[in-house]
């Protein structure tokens, strides 16, 4: 069996990340190593990490303020349009994040995938809702 990755979010540097997750075993931030929080939410492979680091930093850089994230949460939170017309939240989202347009290698056409990539920036944007302060510099 492969492993699963989930993605957890770190309260002290506010980053999300995709990490394997170990029975019994906490996951800590691999940015800044405090213990990180495992958001519930859809389960990942390996392969997915790429695309979930890209969309992290593109979201981080963002810089995003809390009515925009607020709005963001909501637009994916809409399961019904993330699974059947995920080409029209990605165009609702462009104003918010316009590095989506810009990912290497694009955001895939296909439906199914695209909704994929969209599932993993809900519990990023929501990390980004929980843990504002983090936009701070910090050392
Ligand atoms: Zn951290």
């Amino acid at each position: 069996m492969t492993a699963q990755y989930l993605p957890t979010a770190c309260k002290s540097c506010g980053r999300a990340a995709l990490a394997p997750i170990h029975l019994g075993v906490e996951p800590t931030c691999q940015r800044c190593g405090a213990r990180a929080r495992v958001v519930p939410g859809e389960a990942y492979q390996e392969r997915d990490i790429a695309l979930f680091e890209q969309l992290e930093m593109l979201v981080y850089g963002a810089e995003l303020s809390a009515q925009d994230t607020q709005v963001v949460s909501i637009l994916l939170s809409d399961v019904a349009d993330r699974t059947k017309a995920p080409d029209l939240v990605v165009a609702r989202l462009l104003r918010f994040l316009p590095g989506l347009a810009h990912l290497t290698p694009p955001l895939p056409e296909a439906r199914p995938d695209l909704a994929h990539a969209l599932g993993m920036l809900l519990p990023i944007v929501g990390t980004r809702f929980r843990h504002p302060s983090s936009q701070a510099p910090h050392a």
